[in-house]
C-alpha cells in the first residue's frame, strides 16, 4: 500500500516521502480515504499509531485549490488536550504543508503563555486553527477570531479531552460552529462519554478501530523492581549510570515529586529537569528541546508528559510512581519504543506503598505477568509479593539461578544500553 493510492496528492505523498514514512500506518490506511469522502470519522487509536498524519494530510489536501480570501476564515479547527499536542499537531501540519502549491496559515493557540502574539497572528484570519479549548474561547471572546465558516471539526485524543474536564469548554464551543460540517474524533480509549458525544455529533460515522497489535508493533519490554519507597531516587540513579540510560523519562505522581526527584539527582551530578503543569509554557518547552538535544539526559515529568509528547529516541520510561490507571500506563509507556524502536518500561513497586495490589491490576488488564525483579543493594525490606522475586545482580543477570532466555536477552538489552 503506498500513500498515493489512498488518495493524496503528489505534493502531499512528497512530505511524507522525506519524513521517510515508507507506507501508511493501519490507521492510516484506514483513516484517509473516508476523511478524503468527507465522511464523519470515529478512530479508536493508541498513542504512536500514525493518527495525526491520518488526519492533517486529507485536511491539508481538502484546502488545495480553494483561493484564499482576506481576512482567511477559519476552515477547520483541531482541538487538543495539552499545550504540548497543540505544539506537535501544528509542527507535523507545517512539515506536511511545505510542497503545497499554496502557503496554508495555521494558527496554534494554547494557554500558559502571552495572549497579543497569538491575537496579532489571527489578524488577517487562519485556514487551520489548533487550540486547547480555554485559550480558544478567550480568544473568541475577545472577538480575535470567529468560528462561522469552520467545515471541519478535530478532536484530537477525545477521551483525554473529557477526562480533563474540558466538556463545558467543548460544548460553548460546539454551539459557535456551523452544523454542515464534518468531524472527526480521535480517541485512544472508546469510553462512555466519548461514545455519548460521538453519538450526538457524529453523521453515519466510519468507525475505525486499530487495535494495539497493529501499531507498528511497539517494541517495548517491561521490567517490574520491588524496591522500597524512599530508596528509589537512589536506585533510579544507579541504574541510569550502571545500565548508561542515555536518556530517560521518569514519571512521578507529584509536581512536588518531579522537583524534588530533579534537585536529588543533580546534586548527584546527573544533568535532570522537572516538567510539570505549574511550570512556565517556555520553560516547558526549552525542557522538552533540551531533552530532545540531549542536554538534559533525565525529565522527571507527572502526566501532564504521558500522552501526546513525540520523543523519537526515548530508549527508558521510568514509571518511579505508578500511574492511576492503566489507560495512563499505556501512554507513559508508549514514550518509549515509538517509530519502529526498541524500549525499555522500568515499573517501581514499593512493598510499602502498597503497589503490588494496583500493579497487578494493570498487568491484568493489559493480560500480561511481569516478573518481579530485585536489584543487589536495593532489597527491600518488606516483601511486595508472595512469589519469590527474581534478584539481579549489576549485569541484569539473575543471582543463584541459571539466566533463562528472558533474562539472557535483558541481559544483552542492558549491554546495548537499551
Ligand atoms: P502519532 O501517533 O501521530 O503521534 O505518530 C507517532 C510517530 O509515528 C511520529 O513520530 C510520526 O512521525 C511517526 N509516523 C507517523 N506515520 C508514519 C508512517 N506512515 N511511517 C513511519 N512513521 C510514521
Amino acid at each position: 500500500m503506498s500513500f498515493s493510492s489512498l488518495g493524496l496528492c503528489p505534493a502531499l505523498v512528497n512530505a511524507v516521502c522525506e519524513l521517510a514514512y515508507t507506507e501508511p500506518s493501519p490507521v492510516q490506511t484506514a483513516a484517509i480515504p473516508a476523511i478524503l469522502a468527507g465522511r464523519d470519522t470515529l478512530v479508536s487509536a493508541q498513542t504512536g499509531s500514525g493518527k495525526t498524519a491520518a488526519f492533517c494530510l486529507p485536511i491539508l489536501q481538502s484546502l488545495i485549490g480553494k483561493t484564499p480570501t482576506s481576512p482567511r476564515p477559519v476552515q477547520t479547527l483541531i482541538l487538543v488536550p495539552t499545550r504540548e499536542l497543540a505544539a506537535q499537531v501544528g509542527s507535523t501540519l507545517r512539515t506536511l504543508a511545505q510542497h503545497l502549491p499554496q502557503p496554508v496559515k495555521l494558527a496554534v493557540l494554547f494557554g500558559g503563555i502571552s495572549i497579543n502574539p497569538q491575537m496579532l497572528h489571527l489578524r488577517g484570519g487562519a485556514d487551520i486553527v489548533i487550540a486547547t479549548p480555554g485559550r480558544l474561547l478567550d480568544l473568541i471572546d475577545q472577538n480575535a477570531l470567529k468560528l462561522s465558516a469552520v467545515n471541519c471539526l478535530v478532536l484530537d485524543e477525545a477521551d483525554r479531552l473529557l477526562d480533563l474536564g474540558f466538556s463545558d469548554e467543548l460544548n460553548r464551543i460546539l454551539a459557535l460552529l456551523p452544523s454542515q460540517r464534518q468531524n472527526l474524533f480521535f480517541s485512544a480509549t472508546i469510553s462512555l462519554e466519548v461514545e455519548t458525544l460521538a453519538q450526538n455529533l457524529l453523521r453515519d460515522p466510519v468507525r475505525i478501530e486499530i487495535k494495539s497489535d497493529e501499531v507498528s508493533a511497539p517494541d517495548i519490554t517491561q521490567r517490574a523492581i520491588v524496591v522500597d519507597a524512599n530508596q528509589r531516587t537512589q536506585l533510579l540513579r544507579h541504574l541510569i549510570e550502571h545500565q548508561k540510560w542515555s536518556r530517560v523519562l521518569v514519571f512521578v505522581a507529584t509536581k512536588y515529586a518531579a522537583e524534588l526527584v530533579a534537585v536529588k539527582l543533580r546534586r548527584a551530578g546527573l544533568n535532570a529537569e522537572p516538567f510539570h503543569g505549574d511550570l512556565s509554557q517556555g520553560k516547558r518547552t526549552q525542557v522538552l528541546m533540551d531533552f530532545k538535544a540531549s542536554r538534559v539526559r533525565v525529565v522527571i515529568a507527572t502526566d501532564v508528559a504521558a500522552r501526546g509528547i513525540d520523543i523519537s529516541d526515548l530508549p527508558v520510561v521510568v514509571n518511579y510512581d505508578l500511574p492511576r490507571s492503566s489507560d495512563d500506563y499505556t501512554h507513559r509507556i508508549g514514550r518509549t519504543g515509538r517509530a519502529g524502536q526498541s524500549g525499555v518500561a522500568v515499573n517501581f513497586i514499593c512493598a510499602d506503598n502498597a503497589n503490588e495490589a494496583h500493579f497487578r491490576l494493570i498487568e491484568q488488564r493489559h493480560h500480561q505477568k511481569i516478573i518481579r525483579e530485585i536489584v543487589v543493594g536495593f532489597e527491600p525490606t518488606k516483601s511486595a509479593t508472595n512469589a519469590p522475586p527474581i534478584v539481579l545482580d549489576d549485569n541484569g543477570g539473575v543471582k543463584g539461578k541459571r539466566p533463562s532466555k528472558k533474562d539472557k536477552l535483558r541481559a544483552l538489552a542492558s549491554a546495548q544500553n537499551i
